[in-house]
């Protein structure tokens, strides 16, 4: 089934309130597995309004309407969809009852004629209580056309969305949307991309589509289906063949689990430490290892050594190392990587020297110029990379790359 949003209000098209209700419904209603095609947004004008609302009822199946049910004279939602139906409106007393007492429970010093207003509903429709506020929600059903009638503050949308109109729409649709984050490193974007342009020409259900992150690749895989179990039942060949092509690059198939955590749980599993020696990215590496619950169990301590001086004095880095080869060099991140494991009696390290930029770099060593050292159990690997963005992507994606090395190194990854 289709559904289109109406975002009824002045202050929305001048740009005085941000739609969020748009964005709160637009996310319902695809969880609930309603297609959206179309979505407007509409002042206070009496015309305007019955224009969108029948173009929209002549193109959708369901349509939602938010804001403009309040008590004063340019609240014209619910007049004009009646308008739209043909249907009288009538006082309903119920709904009558429930703003007395509302106002009888919080300003009752502020109960003003026109309040009675949103007790007036269209003839036929189905009232959904507000428990947050005095206008009520409203559905009207007719002809195989749905128009669902909410109020606009989200402090009283959403709960009602929540409460009445999920199960009610849910009654519907009985298919939902479910979804699986399948997160790749150790590949490029657009390798990946490519590696499954196949299995995007060719889908239906379940649909695949990747997200760009920084040093990673996310497909996030969405099946339709009546319950979860249809749902994995779907997933399951899509999933073995991105296994089949991926393979190790694929650290996670959990949306809430990250590189890191994905990392955090192989060292504890393998029952290792790990430690960091940072230069360029000054503490964002350890950051986002420490940022893991639990990662005191892997990670007792890290350095930020930015100066050569904190290299030799702290890591115990040589002098002539660093002068030989200079601080940004395979050998300078090999001896990093070895030192601070043994500074920090660790059994893995990372360390990262580099050039983030905008200044620093000469012609043989330019910005975005990065070491990133691997120390694995007397083994150090090595990476160059050369990153091309600005000051905090290059730290971001050294960070992601260090990750990405670490793992590598520790599930023993042949590419
Ligand atoms: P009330 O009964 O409070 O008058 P209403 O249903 O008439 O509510 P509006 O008067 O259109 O709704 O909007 C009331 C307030 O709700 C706005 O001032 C704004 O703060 C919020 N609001 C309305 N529409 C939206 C929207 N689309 N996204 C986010 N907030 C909104």
């Amino acid at each position: 089934m289709t559904v289109e949003f109406i975002s009824v209000g002045t202050e929305i098209l001048l740009g005085n309130i941000v739609n969020t209700n748009a964005a709160y419904l637009s996310e319902k209603c695809a969880a609930l597995g309603l297609s959206c095609y179309y979505q407007s947004v509409v002042g206070d004008n009496e015309e305007r309004l019955e224009d969108t609302v029948r173009q929209a009822l002549s193109r959708s199946d369901i349509l939602i309407l938010s804001g403009g049910l309040g008590p004063t004279k340019d609240d014209l939602t619910k007049e004009v969809v009646a308008k739209v139906f043909g249907r009288e409106l009538y006082e309903d007393s119920h709904t009558r009852e429930r703003i007395e007492a509302y106002f009888q429970r919080v300003h009752s010093d502020q109960v003003t004629p026109n309040n009675w207003k949103q007790a007036m509903v269209p003839k036929g429709a189905r009232v959904v209580d507000n428990h947050n506020g005095t206008a009520p929600g409203l559905i009207i059903e007719e002809n195989g056309k749905i128009a669902i009638l909410l109020p606009g503050p989200p402090n009283e949308i959403k709960p009602m969305f929540e409460r009445d109109i999920a199960p009610y729409l849910n009654e519907l649709q009985p298919e939902g949307i479910y979804s699986k984050m399948v997160k790749l490193c150790s590949i490029g974007e657009s390798k990946a991309e490519t590696m499954v342009s196949d299995l995007m020409d060719a889908q239906t259900n379940p649909t695949i589509a990747p997200y760009a992150k920084t040093g990673e690749v996310h497909f996030r895989v969405t099946a339709k289906a009546s319950d979860e179990k249809e749902a994995e039942k779907l997933f399951a060949p899509l999933m073995d063949e991105l296994f089949r092509r991926f393979g190790d690059k694929i650290y996670t198939t959990e949306e809430a689990v990250t590189l890191e955590e994905a990392i955090v749980r192989l060292l504890k599993e393998q029952k290792l430490t790990v430690t960091t020696a940072e230069s360029c990215t000054g503490g964002l590496l350890a950051g986002r290892i420490t940022n893991v619950p639990g990662a005191s169990n892997v990670f007792q301590e890290g350095y930020i050594t930015y100066s050569n001086d904190a290299k030799e004095r702290l890591l115990g880095v040589k002098r002539e190392t660093l002068m030989q080869y200079g601080a940004v060099s395979p050998q300078t991140a090999e001896e990093m990587a070895r030192k601070v494991a043994e500074a920090a009696g660790a059994d893995a390290a990372l360390s990262v020297t580099g050039i983030a930029g905008p200044g620093g770099g000469t012609k043989d060593k330019p910005v975005g110029l990065v070491y990133v050292g691997c120390y694995v159990k007397g083994h150090v690997r090595v990476e160059e990379f050369h990153f091309t963005g600005n000051r905090d992507k290059n730290r971001e994606y050294t960070v992601a790359r260090a990750l990405t090395l670490l793992r590598e190194e520790l599930i023993g990854y042949k590419s």
